[in-house]
């Protein structure tokens, strides 16, 4: 049932609180602040509390329902990491306060960083990047001032395969470098005649390449190594897309695959609830060539304060950094939380992580491949790209598809990305869910498929129960109306 709106159940004179009377003498507002013409719905207490509550029970998020959005890691994240970032120490800490007094704070920042270089394969890391995205630039920019410190100033070229995500193109245009695209072969690799091609054509220009491995069609690339040895090769260096962390976790490290810098999403990977803006945090790998490139300041033991017993933690600036990219250290909470998550999973956890996610990807392909085509069908890693298309359903289209598991009470994967797959539904089921929930997905995908044969229109119209039905999605993204306004 709708609930009503909170401007149709205002009664003139209703109020939610109750104030006291005032011990002071009262005065008008200056200047005519105070309006009395505001329409300000009048309504009780418990009216306005059932209002909020039902806006929050609107939305879907991890903590209500299956979240399978490929790409971006929508994992359940454990409630003690937010109990441990809320405690009052970390919580009222000032970016002011001298390094002796927030000891605690380094310790876990300096803990974190060897962590992050553990599980990467990585000789140093930053934590400032605020995320994924941002990581993504500062690391194109590390890779541009290596070339510049070695007085190579021609470098202006970077290679990006065709399944890369959006971000990736973006930051080298940011840097004010070219993209030159590299396709993919029939098997979701790199195309490496193609890279050849073009590793020759632009050798003396090459500034490096970003690469996704596995991939965004969730594919290990089977030969990372010839891809990484030949942009060395050319004098190019290996930029690490590292969204996909979540199927490497324990397994394999990029620093060893032959990588220069990677982006973590402490947000994605190491569990820190995301999606509508934020907070993020994309620390920054670096291989020993790239280590003295990385932004300032990070955490370093400081050894002429340090003792047999005590380590004392001090920020420092890597010798070439490129210089601040956040206002002071990055976003701590998060790191709050990736670090009490690795530190709850341990090494063994963090690996079994890995192959439940890799599991659990697999098994919802077996479940729906002889019914929604796999173009790249191989063991794919933690997520995996299919057609939401068929051949005997011309009308119905992915986004129909997506629209429709609203219905069946799931939120909808990835759509139409990545671009070389046609009508793609990109799905990344985590490794957080049950075999029941996976078979539920799965029951579900293959009714709709019945669904588009038997009743195309269902499809076309769905969602049917959600509280707003198919938007015009690109209207509303050109006219955002962020509030209602009463007539
Ligand atoms: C999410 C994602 C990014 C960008 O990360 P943000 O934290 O959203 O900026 C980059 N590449 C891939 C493959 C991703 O999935």
């Amino acid at each position: 049932m709708p609930e009503p709106l909170i401007f149709e159940i205002s009664r003139p004179g209703r109020c939610a609180v109750a104030l006291p009377e005032p011990d002071v003498r009262l005065s008008d507002l200056p200047g005519g602040l105070g309006r009395d013409d505001l329409p300000l719905p009048e309504v009780r207490e418990v009216d306005l509390t059932r209002h909020y509550t039902h806006l929050s029970q609107m939305n879907y998020g991890v903590d209500t329902g299956f979240y399978p959005l490929g790409s971006c890691t929508m994992k359940y994240n454990p409630k003690i990491n937010e109990e441990v970032a809320r405690l009052s120490g970390f919580v009222h800490l000032h970016p002011y306060q001298d390094e002796e007094t927030v000891q605690g704070a380094l310790f876990l920042m300096y803990y974190l960083q060897e962590f992050l270089k553990e599980i990467g394969g990585f000789a140093a890391v930053s934590l400032q990047p605020a995320a994924g995205a941002h990581g993504e630039l500062t690391g194109v920019l590390m890779m541009r001032a290596y070339h510049l410190d070695r007085g190579d100033a021609k470098r202006d070229v970077i290679l990006v395969p065709d399944s890369a995500h959006g971000t990736n193109p973006a930051s080298t245009t940011m840097c004010g470098l070219h993209v030159v695209e590299i396709p993919s072969d029939a098997r979701g690799n790199v195309d490496l005649a193609a890279l050849e091609a073009a590793c020759e054509e632009h050798s003396d220009r090459l500034v490096g390449m970003m690469l996704t491995n596995p991939n965004t069609l969730g594919l290990f690339d089977e030969h990372v190594e010839e891809v990484t040895g030949l942009v060395h090769e050319h004098g190019g260096l290996m930029y690490g897309d590292g969204a996909n962390m979540n199927a490497l976790l324990g397994i394999a490290r990029p620093g060893d695959l032959g990588f220069d810098v990677l982006h973590y999403n402490l947000h994605k990977t190491f569990s820190t609830p995301h999606g509508g803006g934020g907070p993020g945090s994309g620390p920054v790998g670096a291989s020993e060539r790239l280590a003295d490139f990385l932004p300032a300041p990070i955490v370093a033991v400081d050894s002429e304060r340090s003792d047999d017993e005590v380590e004392f933690y001090t920020f420092v600036n890597p010798p070439k950094s490129i210089g601040r990219v956040k206002a002071f250290y990055g976003h701590f909470g998060v790191m709050v939380k990736a670090y009490t998550y690795i530190r709850m999973l341990g090494p063994e956890g963090l690996r079994r992580v890995a192959e439940y996610a890799v599991l659990n990807a697999n098994y919802v392909m077996s479940q729906i491949k002889e019914i929604y085509r796999v173009p790249y069908e191989r063991t794919c890693m933690h997520e995996f790209v299919c057609e939401g298309h068929f051949p005997d359903a011309p009308d119905v289209r992915a986004l129909d598809i997506s629209k429709r598991l609203i219905d069946y009470g799931f939120h909808p994967p990835t759509n139409y990305f990545p671009l070389i797959v046609h009508e793609a539904l990109m799905i990344e089921p985590t490794e957080t869910e049950s075999k029941e929930t996976l078979d539920a997905f799965a029951n579900a995908l293959l009714r709709i498929a019945e669904e588009a044969r038997t009743d195309p229109t269902l499809l076309h119209e769905a969602p049917h129960n959600a509280p707003v039905r198919r938007l015009d999605e690109v209207w509303a993204a050109r006219n955002l109306i962020l509030r209602w306004k009463p007539e």
